[in-house]
């Protein structure tokens, strides 16, 4: 595996490897890597010849007071799991690779993007579409792949890679959990003993929610019951639990039948998480 901190480095490899032939899949992640994201690169692998990651924490997608200092960032760890992952290219850019001239705004995530982890961050999910665009246009991968856990910024990058980066494949990879059921992220670390219990709590929330929907309760009733236990957990706060319509990321109402999403965001202790379940709405 090749560790590269320049752009410029990184274009001139991939050209070589494009006139070879060869087809490029990219996974974008700020690092602290674990078993979710070594799942899409294997998604990568699939889909093209030549693996890039990149690790770079976006300070455009941190408000003031968030995480950003704190984040982890543990790029030996990370590289040493990659190679034995059989990665081609890890790219580690400073910001100012990123950024050349300066931190600002490229793209904006419109409506969507204020909803949810929007309302919540606000300015995150700008911050987060301007450093996916800037990544996609130094590597112009053939596929990009990205988690669902992340469910609104699928939503939106996948809008983002269809309106500006057509010609690339746009793969989505499944959530991947700890045996509890909790979803693996960058952020459990941070999580102290009962903070663990209490996270785990909220994704038995979420399957019981799912089966929930899918015997015939109501959407309404049963986000009722499970946002008054999930507020009243110790350690928790809540921040939002909702039923969406993933076509156009909104609340559905008692009527709606199909696919759904459940979302969730809350802060355990000092810790946000956030997760997402599939469910089919109307099916017995
Ligand atoms: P992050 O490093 O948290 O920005 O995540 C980088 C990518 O990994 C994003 O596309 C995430 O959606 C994805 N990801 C994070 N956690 C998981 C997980 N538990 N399973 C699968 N993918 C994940």
């Amino acid at each position: 595996m090749k560790l590269l901190t320049s752009a410029n480095e990184l274009q001139e490899l991939l050209e070589a490897e494009r006139a070879e032939g060869k087809t490029i899949g990219f996974v974008p992640t700020m690092g602290a890597l674990h078993e979710g994201h070594l799942s899409l690169v294997d998604l990568a692998k699939q889909n093209s010849n030549v693996v890039v990651v990149s690790i770079f924490v976006n300070p455009l997608q941190f408000s003031p007071g968030e995480d950003f200092d704190k984040y982890p960032r543990s790029l030996e760890a990370d590289s040493k799991l990659l190679i034995e992952n059989q990665v081609d290219y890890l790219f580690a850019p400073s910001t100012n690779d990123i950024y050349p001239n300066g931190t600002e705004i490229t793209q904006r995530a419109g409506v969507v993007g204020a909803t949810f982890e929007g309302a919540s961050r606000p300015g995150h999910f700008d911050g987060m579409l301007t450093v996916v665009n800037r990544l996609m246009e130094i590597v112009e991968p053939d596929a990009v792949v990205f988690g669902e856990k992340d469910a609104q910024q699928v939503f939106l990058v996948r809008k983002l890679i269809g309106a500006k980066f057509k010609d690339c494949l746009f793969v989505e990879g499944p959530t991947l959990r700890e045996p509890s059921g909790l979803a693996m992220s960058s952020r459990n670390r941070y999580l102290s003993k009962p903070g663990l219990s209490a996270a785990e709590t909220i994704s038995q929330h979420l399957l019981q929610l799912k089966a929930e929907l899918e015997s015939g309760t109501a959407q309404s009733e049963a986000i009722s019951t499970h946002a008054t236990a999930i507020e009243t957990s110790a350690q928790t706060k809540l921040e939002y639990l909702a039923v969406i319509d993933p076509q156009i990321f909104r609340p559905v109402d008692d009527n709606y039948r199909g696919a759904a999403k459940i979302i969730v965001a809350a802060k355990v202790g000092e810790v946000r998480l956030i997760d997402t379940m599939n469910v089919t709405i109307g099916k017995q």
